[in-house]
């Protein structure tokens, strides 16, 4: 690969891959100087930025271990990941100036704070005297665990040598503990090694379009999977560029992927639906944009339609934070004989639906989505038990259900801890969700399973409409009884004006049980 190609774009300015792979080599210096050592934990708590790609690689050329922390956790929240982790160095972005200043004194394991970039809103002169003035060089810091500021990461980079630190690193060592969305509960520390990475990476090379030219849009979040390995670091690998945006502001968003001619990128259903949404989805020169590869949860089948419609092709996947994330991916070929699927095992992985006996499903009979590969974690961080529940003969076990067709496509129904039994029936909510979609009224929908003296347990739909309309939750169920059976119908219908989500726009149905469930 030439290292004049464009690496990285980022708000206006291009990186090559010469001067990504140099200032790789300067963040390793420095995270070197502050005395970070081979299997220490570096966090970088931010919005999408190129730091957080240096800070990922520049681990690696280390023996470091990169934990990346959901920018979007309140101080908490994040203190929980920093604590659990273990952070030595914590990185953030500008927007968490006031994060690191709550969480500094809570945290006395960690013994450096580093900004990324200067805070456009507050005046650094303070951070940079009271640092610069006594510091003689980064080290000098180590043994003080009274830090007032962040370090200023911009200033100490710039200063440091690009020398080639070469530790090493095999495929059995950490590159990366990575927390999982929390979309069920408290997130779980997914330890990753180099070799996890590489093959997870290897797999999307081979399963996803596109080549060496690649431009990639880096827009779900870094600190998840799927915004990481979902085509950004698949792209650098093969020599393309990758578009960040540090956040997800849809009608900006598509200004730059028509002004940026982006050919591809990583999103979850949310992302996609609120493009679809932005009135310019229909007006903007999207004509370089080939292809989306959409995963992290249910795809509702009129948004998939809405994309293949405008001449985009959806490369549907499945994967998880525990597989890095590979896992099942559709060919554009596929797109609309398999609609609805999430395509074949990727190349090295394998993936199998399975009953709870252990045995391998017959086609079209719906069991646990099973992995096994090299992608697939070792464990979760400092959490034997969680480990040993999902992690059993060397088979992931998702907790999701699907069921496998006989050619092998994958069709993801829903996860079990969501499925909703009424009256013995098996109820997959995303299916319910999906339909309930087709109607106009309907914006978005989550439907969970409540208590009921007869049923056992029943649906309750809790419906975002449309704006503009006042459904009527008779007609809606009404509708809906024409297209499901019975007892897929949610018996319920709530309205609300905004679902819980997690930083990558899934719905959080355990906050919604709580709020909503009788
Ligand atoms: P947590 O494990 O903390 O509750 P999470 O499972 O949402 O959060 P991730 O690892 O980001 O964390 O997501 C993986 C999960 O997303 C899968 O186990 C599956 O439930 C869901 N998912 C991924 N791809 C698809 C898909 N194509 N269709 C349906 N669901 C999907
Ligand atoms: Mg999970």
């Amino acid at each position: 690969m030439s290292p004049q190609k464009p690496a990285i774009w980022f708000e206006g300015t291009t990186t090559t891959h010469g001067e990504f792979a140099l200032a790789v080599r300067r963040a390793a210096t420095v995270l070197h100087d502050l005395g970070v050592q081979r299997g220490d934990r570096v966090a970088w708590l931010g919005a999408n930025h190129p730091v957080g790609l240096e800070l990922l690689y520049a681990c690696g050329q280390l023996g470091a271990v990169w934990v990346p922390v959901n920018a979007r956790l309140t101080p908490p929240e994040a203190q929980y990941v920093l604590q659990h982790s273990g952070a030595s160095v914590v990185v953030h972005g500008r927007e968490h100036v006031g994060t690191a200043e709550v969480l500094r004194p809570q945290l006395p394991g960690v013994t450096h704070w580093l900004s990324a970039e200067p805070a456009p809103d507050v005046d650094h002169r303070d951070v940079q005297a009271g640092h610069a003035a006594d510091r003689g060089s980064p080290a000098a810091d180590a043994d003080d665990h009274h830090q007032e500021g962040s370090l200023p990461w911009w200033e100490l980079t710039a200063a440091a040598d690009a020398v080639l630190r070469d530790e090493a690193v095999t495929h059995d060592d950490v590159c990366l503990v990575m927390y999982t969305s929390g979309t069920t509960g408290k997130p779980k520390g997914a330890v990753l090694t180099h070799g996890n990475m590489t093959w997870a990476c290897l797999n999307q090379v081979l399963s996803l379009e596109g080549g060496p030219d690649e431009r990639t849009l880096g827009l779900a979040p870094l600190f998840h999977v799927g915004g990481l390995n979902g085509t950004v670091n698949p792209t650098l690998l093969r020599g393309g560029c990758v578009v960040l945006v540090r956040g997800f502001d849809p009608a900006g968003t598509l200004q730059v992927i028509s002004e940026q001619r982006v050919t591809s990128f990583f999103a979850v259903p949310t992302m996609m639906d609120a493009l679809a949404r932005q009135p310019g989805f229909a007006t903007l020169d999207l004509s370089a944009l080939r292809t989306v590869a959409a995963a992290g949860a249910p795809l509702p089948l009129p948004l998939l339609h809405t994309w293949l419609d405008r001449g985009i092709t959806v490369q549907q996947a499945y994967g998880m934070t525990e597989t890095a994330p590979a896992g099942t991916m559709l060919d554009s070929a596929d797109a609309v004989a398999k609609v609805g699927s999430a395509g074949k095992s990727q190349f090295f992985v394998d993936v199998r639906v399975v009953r709870p006996d252990g045995t391998e499903c017959a086609p079209g009979e719906i069991g646990e989505v099973v992995l096994s590969g090299p992608n697939v974690m070792q464990g979760y961080w400092d959490a034997p038990e969680a480990t040993a529940a999902v992690l059993v003969d060397g088979w992931y076990h998702s907790g999701d259900a699907g069921s496998v067709d006989d050619e092998g496509y994958l069709t993801i129904r829903d996860r079990y801890k969501d499925m909703i039994i009424s009256g013995g029936e098996n109820v997959y909510p995303a299916e319910v969700e999906s339909t309930m979609l087709e109607l106009p009224e309907v914006q978005e929908v989550a439907v969970i399973g409540v208590p009921d003296a007869h049923w056992g347990e029943v649906g309750l739909a809790v419906v975002v409409p449309t704006p503009g309309t006042v459904p009527d939750p008779e007609a809606l169920r009404a509708a809906l009884r024409e297209r499901l059976a019975g007892f897929k119908v949610p018996k319920h219908v709530r309205f609300v004006t905004e679902l819980p989500k997690t930083a990558t726009g899934k719905v959080r149905k355990p906050d919604l049980r709580a709020e909503l469930a009788p």
